[in-house]
C-alpha cells in the first residue's frame, strides 16, 4: 500500500515515510491509495484476540511496509496494563436499549487522545529506522490541553526523541495545567504562551514551515515531526477500536455478525469520526456515522448543507475539545469523497482566503447518505449529564455528554433505533466543574476536592494518574510571548 496526498495524487510514500513526515509537503494529508477490506470472518476472529493483537492484525492492511514483528513490538509497547487501567484497554458500557458507551479513556491521561498517543511514539521510531533516517525528531505540540499531556505521556524518555509542548497560559483548566507542568521525563519541556490556543498554533506551525530553523536543527542532527491528528500515525490507531468494540458486541451477543450499527462521535477536528468511517468503509457493517458538536457547530451546519463556513462566533464550552472552527481531517474525507486534489487544492485554499467552501451536488449527496449532525449548548450538555446520570447512575464527562445529547435527538426525530455505540472521549474526572455542577448545582474550588467530591458522587475509582498529581512537584513555571516561541525552540534544542 502507498500514501497519497490529499493535495497530490501522483505521491507514492510508504506509510513509514507518511508517518515520519507527519503532513506532505505541498500542505496536503496523507491518505492511502485505497482502502483495505476486512470480511466477516476475520471481524469475528478477533474475539479471541487480545487487544495488541487486534491492533497488529488491522495495522497489517494499512501499514504494509511494517513486518509482523515490528507491529506486535509497537501493538504490545502501548497497549498494556501499565499504561491503560484494564487489561482489556478499552471497556463497553450498556447505557440503554441497544444503546453502548465505548470508553476510550482507561490510559495514563484519562482521555480517548491515549489510544493513539501512546502507539505513535512506537511507529514513529520503528518508521524512523525503517527510512534510514538518522536523526532525533523533535515533537511541536500546541495544545489546548488533552493533546499536550498525552503526547508528553507518550513520548516522555523515548529514545531519539524530544517533545516540546505549548499552551495558553489562562488556555486550560488547572487540572489540565497540573498534568503538564508535572511530567517526568529527561526529554520533555513544556512551556506557557502568553495569549490564546491560535496564538500557540500559529507560533508552532510558523516555526515548523520556517527554512532558517529547519536548517538550524539539521546542523544539529535534529528534525521536526508532529504529533497532532494530521499524521497517519495519530489516526491509524483509531480505526482500530471501532472494528474491536463490533467485535465484542457480536462475541456477548448483543448484535448478530452482520448486523449493522450507528456510531455517534464528539467531534472537533474531525480525526475520530473519520476513523470510524475508514472502519465503515473497510466493510465493518455500520448505518449512520452521527457528528455531534457543541455551540462550535461548523460541521452540524456542514453535514447538512454542504457549506463549510468559519465565519462565525467562536464559544468557549464546557466541552473545550470540541471548540474548534477548522476541521482538519475533512481534507481527508472529502478526498476520499471525490479523488479529485485540484478541487481539494480549490476548496481548502478558499478556505485559507476567505474562511469557506462550498461543495458539489455528488458530495453533498454523499454527506447526506453517510453523517447524521447535530449540536447542543452548554446547558444541555449540563441537563444531559443529570438527565443520564439520575436515569441510569452513568457519570458522562462533557464530551460525551454532547454526544449522548445529539444521539437521543437523532434517535427522537428520525425513528431511527438501530444499536448505537457512541464514543465516550474522556473520564468525568478530567472535567469535574462542569459535571458536578450539572449533577450537584456546584463545585468546589479546588482541583482536588473535586476529585473527592466527584468520587463521592459517581462512586467510580479515581484513576491513578489524576490521584498521583496531588503531591507532584511542579517542573515547568516558564511562559514567553508568542514573538519568543522560536528562540525558546532553539535555545531548547541547543540542550538535547
Ligand atoms: C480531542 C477530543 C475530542 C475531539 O476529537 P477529534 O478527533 O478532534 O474530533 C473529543 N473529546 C475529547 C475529550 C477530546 O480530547
Amino acid at each position: 500500500m502507498f500514501y497519497k496526498s490529499t493535495r497530490n495524487s501522483s505521491l507514492k510514500k510508504s506509510s513509514a515515510e507518511a508517518i515520519v513526515a507527519g503532513i506532505s509537503e505541498e500542505g496536503g494529508l496523507f491518505v492511502p491509495d485505497h482502502i483495505p477490506q476486512i470480511t466477516a470472518d476475520e471481524i469475528k476472529s478477533l474475539a479471541d484476540m487480545t487487544y495488541p493483537e487486534r491492533a497488529a492484525f488491522v495495522f497489517s492492511k494499512f501499514l504494509t511496509d511494517f513486518t509482523d514483528a515490528e507491529l506486535r513490538y509497537c501493538t504490545e509497547s502501548a497497549y498494556n496494563d501499565k499504561s491503560f487501567d484494564h487489561a482489556s484497554i478499552t471497556e463497553i458500557s450498556h447505557l440503554f436499549d441497544g444503546t453502548y458507551v465505548l470508553e476510550l479513556w482507561h490510559g495514563p491521561t484519562c482521555a480517548f487522545k491515549d489510544m493513539a498517543l501512546q502507539i505513535l511514539p512506537y511507529l514513529l521510531t520503528t518508521s524512523l529506522k525503517k527510512t534510514g533516517i538518522d536523526k532525533k525528531v523533535v515533537i511541536l505540540v500546541a495544545t489546548s490541553g488533552d493533546t499536550g499531556k498525552a503526547a508528553l505521556e507518550g513520548f516522555a524518555d523515548v529514545e531519539g526523541t524530544s517533545i516540546m509542548v505549548f499552551y495558553p497560559e489562562d488556555g486550560v483548566s488547572a487540572m489540565q495545567k497540573k498534568q503538564m507542568t508535572t511530567q517526568d521525563g529527561k526529554n520533555v519541556c513544556v512551556c506557557a504562551v502568553k495569549g490564546n490556543f491560535d496564538d500557540c498554533q500559529n507560533g508552532v506551525k510558523a516555526i515548523f514551515t520556517s527554512e532558517d530553523v529547519k536548517a538550524q536543527l539539521a546542523s544539529k542532527g535534529q528534525m521536526f515531526s508532529s504529533a497532532n491528528s494530521i499524521n497517519w500515525g495519530r489516526l491509524a490507531p483509531q480505526i482500530i477500536y471501532y472494528i474491536s468494540a463490533y467485535a465484542d458486541l457480536v462475541s456477548n451477543g448483543d448484535i448478530a455478525m452482520g448486523d449493522k450499527v450507528n456510531i455517534t462521535v464528539p467531534t472537533g477536528n474531525f480525526g475520530n469520526i473519520l476513523a470510524a468511517y475508514y472502519a465503515k468503509k473497510m466493510g465493518l457493517p455500520v448505518n449512520k456515522l452521527i457528528c455531534a458538536s457543541n455551540a462550535n457547530n461548523v460541521l452540524t451546519d456542514f453535514l447538512t448543507t454542504g457549506i463549510y463556513d468559519r465565519n462565525r462566533r467562536f464559544f468557549t464550552t464546557v466541552s473545550p475539545s470540541m471548540d474548534i472552527l477548522i476541521s482538519s481531517n475533512l481534507e481527508r474525507l472529502l478526498y476520499i469523497m471525490t479523488g479529485d486534489d485540484a478541487l481539494i487544492r480549490e476548496w481548502f485554499g478558499k478556505l485559507s482566503s476567505e474562511g469557506r467552501y462550498e461543495v458539489s451536488d455528488a458530495v453533498k449527496a454523499q454527506l447526506l447518505e453517510e453523517f447524521a449532525a447535530g449540536c447542543c449548548d452548554d446547558a444541555a450538555t449540563k441537563a444531559t449529564i443529570r438527565e443520564i446520570y439520575d436515569k441510569y447512575s452513568y457519570t458522562l464527562d462533557t464530551h460525551t455528554a454532547v454526544a449522548v445529547n445529539v444521539y437521543e435527538n437523532y434517535r427522537r426525530t428520525t425513528g431511527d433505533t438501530t444499536k448505537t455505540i457512541i464514543a465516550s472521549t474522556a473520564s468525568p474526572y478530567k472535567f469535574g466543574t462542569a459535571v458536578l455542577e450539572a449533577i450537584c448545582g456546584e463545585a468546589p474550588a479546588d482541583e482536588f476536592d473535586k476529585v473527592d467530591k466527584l468520587h463521592e458522587v459517581s462512586g467510580y475509582d479515581v484513576p491513578a494518574s489524576l490521584a498521583a498529581l496531588r503531591n507532584k512537584a511542579v517542573r515547568f513555571t516558564g511562559s514567553v510571548d508568542k514573538s519568543e516561541m522560536k528562540e525558546f525552540v532553539l535555545a531548547e534544542t541547543d540542550k538535547i
